[in-house]
């Protein structure tokens, strides 16, 4: 009998060898002298302070805080969490360890949280424009103890200038009012809470990028953070794979409207990009050659895993040429537009050119010339890529629904995954997809 779904139990599996090493790190962790424990804490924070902290600038500053990672990613030894995030498997060791500090020493955890601010930022730090302290999940209590509010955002604490806004990211199944009143003492009226939304069609976020969110559960966070009186921030992705370009593109533009209506204050735009332990990097590794799916234009060789350069375009283009109201909300992630285009630089090389002006667009649109994106339609005609790109429309067009590609892919992994039992927990995934 199987009860959960397919896409847990696909994350599961590519995250079982991660899983079984996280637990041999924390119980060797569990056994060390407390206070060796806790160098070795520190220490890794010590060597690695790029790693909780990603960049600063005068209009913008993320800082990472040490944590024990997503309690969505991770629940006791096992890790499953979304399809698409891996922000832990090449740091299992150090992962462990502060778990297992957590779990022997509360007051040390909250210390070395403080002390991977103070290590990346120092003290009496000027505060940016737009100040992002992220944990992944920042209301979860579990990882970021509430009594640590007053000592990073306190008036005087670590900021001599404080920034104009702060911002953090969390769930919306975490967000409540009694918290958000709670931290509002602490951290002020100007506040962006950020959120992962992914997409607006729930099927898909649940039983393809394994979300755990429902739509209701966005509605209703949007509206308590609104009627606190902070903004919010609702991030969406471009391209995960297993869906055709048209439904790539649909669903993300479905998604925009969907958040505009909700009254969401901004939308940050990611294409999808490789990581170790996710779905689009199985398809990239295990299935880029598939006949039966390069059949039907749902994987492309070295394409595979990440969203077309054009799919890209096509799917933002006409938000960041509508009318100001709503161009001024949707915007192409800073940090993500990045590295998609060292990740797919390669890929395009053959028109290195187009490539560079399309790329470079995007980042001049970033910085505040709006007009940067309008000659950009013209590409998805002139390049070198335009024939293979119509050929992929050409082939994805036996497919309309998107329950039929992830039904055809969800069978290609079930049978590198369970060779001899992928029909039944494929049957069970249609199930899930057409109820
Ligand atoms: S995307 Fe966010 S909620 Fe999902 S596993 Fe990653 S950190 Fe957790």
């Amino acid at each position: 009998m199987i009860h959960k779904m397919f896409i847990t139990d696909v994350m599961e599996k590519l995250w079982s060898p991660i899983s079984e090493q996280y637990k041999i790190e924390y119980d060797k962790a569990m056994e060390f002298e407390l206070s060796s424990l806790n160098n070795s804490v520190l220490d890794e924070i010590k060597k690695i302070p790029e790693k909780f902290y990603f960049f600063a600038s005068p209009q913008l500053s993320a800082t990472m805080l040490a944590n024990i990672g997503c309690s969505h990613q991770k629940k006791g030894h096992q890790f499953a969490g979304c399809s698409m995030c891996d922000y832990y498997s090449t740091n299992i060791k150090g992962l462990a360890q502060i778990n297992a500090l957590k779990d022997r020493d509360l007051d040390l955890y909250k210390k070395a949280v403080m002390f991977s601010f103070e290590n990346s930022r120092g003290n009496n730090v000027v505060g940016s424009q737009i100040e992002t302290v992220t944990t992944y999940n920042f209301l979860d209590e579990d990882s970021f103890p509430e009594d640590l509010y007053g000592d990073i955002f306190g008036k005087g604490k670590l900021y001599s200038r404080r920034p104009i806004y702060f911002k953090f990211e969390t769930r919306p199944a975490m967000v409540t009012k009694e918290k958000l009143l709670k931290l509002k003492k602490h951290i002020g009226n100007r506040v962006i809470v950020s959120m992962g939304i992914e997409t607006g069609n729930e099927q898909l976020r649940n039983h393809w990028f394994n979300k755990g969110t429902t739509n209701q559960q966005i509605t209703d966070a949007v509206k308590i953070i609104k009627d606190v009186g902070w903004r919010v921030t609702g991030n969406l992705l471009i391209g995960m794979p297993g869906l055709t370009e048209h439904h790539i593109i649909t669903t993300f533009q479905e998604s925009v409207n969907w958040l505009l209506s909700l009254g969401v204050d901004e939308i940050v735009c990611s294409p999808i990009v490789l990581k170790p332990c996710t779905l689009q990097n199985f398809f990239n590794k295990q299935l880029s050659d598939n006949v039966l799916l390069t059949n039907y234009g749902l994987v492309q060789g070295k394409h595979t895993g990440m969203p077309h350069i054009f799919t890209v375009l096509r799917a933002l283009y006409p938000f960041l040429t509508a009318a100001p109201e709503i161009s001024s909300k949707v915007a192409p992630s800073a940090f993500h537009f990045p590295i998609y285009e060292s990740m797919v630089k390669n890929e395009y090389a053959d028109d290195a050119e187009a490539f560079t002006t399309i790329m470079h667009a995007y980042e001049q649109y970033r910085n505040g010339d709006k007009n940067a994106l309008l000659l950009l339609e013209k590409y998805a005609d002139e390049t070198n890529w335009s024939d293979s790109y119509q050929c992929l429309l050409a082939k994805q067009q036996k497919i309309t629904e998107i329950s039929e590609s992830l039904y055809l892919t969800a069978s290609e992994i079930g049978k590198i995954l369970w060779s001899d039992s992928w029909e039944k927990r494929v049957d069970h995934f249609q199930k899930e997809i057409t109820v």
